[in-house]
């Protein structure tokens, strides 16, 4: 499994990209930044986006990636809970902002939407998903991705504190977190469902109680201006836990 990070951030500029994973050039998690990043064939090889949630750094991509599979006659799958599907199909793809392109061409449209289940594996272009939630001001589930030789990659997508029941169904090689902000931050993040490094640190050892290892862990979703003092509090996380966490960036390729 070959997953390369799109993007790394919660802002978007000329030196930072919003998130968005890709898992073998085919399957993407997130549409932050697959227009901005990827070639018209290389966009044309997604065969399925998994979302995590509504929040625009999260689902931008999904009109401009429509329209440029539309012009190109190629198709492909959106997967997300029924909240994500409501707020996509309703505000983005309005016919007003842009065209409704999950009912164009008519007979055959350009995007497909499949609800998705929390808790029930589903078979995606030969990998098994799991959605299972986490805490956010939004309904927003984390994405593990098992792929057919039996490597596994948990993404949490944005999540505040108290990951113990998700932890209970998940079992990944490699964790994908998100560390929004350093730990001056700290309440600001657990109220608006952020983690900051301390609270990655409580959400980990929770992690190792319930699973008994720690997973490599690379850390995703940072706010660019804050990302020096995120990296430094991570280091020491890194020592104390004795794991290794690495701080996630556009072009990263992690191979599994
Ligand atoms: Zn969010
Ligand atoms: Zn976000």
């Amino acid at each position: 499994m070959n997953i390369r990070v799109l993007g790394a951030h919660n802002c978007e500029s000329e030196s930072s990209r919003l998130i968005s994973l890709l898992i073998d050039d085919i399957v993407a998690i997130d549409a932050g930044a697959i227009t901005s990043t990827l070639t018209f064939e290389a966009q044309q090889k997604i065969k399925a986006i998994l979302l995590t949630h509504q929040h625009y750094d999260h689902v931008r991509d999904i009109p401009a990636i429509a329209m440029n599979l539309f012009l190109r006659g190629a198709k492909i799958t959106i997967y997300s809970i029924p909240e994500v599907h409501d707020v996509v199909t309703t505000h983005l793809l309005d016919d007003k902002i842009y065209p409704n392109f999950h009912q164009r061409p008519r007979h055959n449209p350009t995007l497909r939407f499949t609800i998705i289940e929390p808790h029930k594996a589903e078979p995606i272009e030969g990998y098994s998903v799991l959605a299972v939630p986490v805490n956010h001001s939004t309904p927003t589930v984390g994405y593990q991705v098992t792929s057919p030789d039996g490597k596994v990659v948990f993404y949490t997508g944005d999540t505040g504190p108290g990951l113990a029941s998700c932890w209970r169904h998940v079992s990944p090689q490699l964790l994908i977190a998100e560390v929004t902000a350093p730990d001056r931050y700290k309440e600001e993040m657990a109220k608006s469902g952020h983690l900051s490094p301390s609270l990655l640190r409580q959400e980990l050892t929770s992690f190792q109680e319930v699973n008994g290892y720690l997973p490599k862990v690379v850390i995703v979703h940072m706010n660019p201006a804050l990302e020096k003092e995120i990296a430094t509090e991570i280091a020491v996380v890194e020592r104390e836990l004795g794991g290794l966490i690495t701080m996630g960036y556009e072009g990263m390729e992690l191979k599994l």
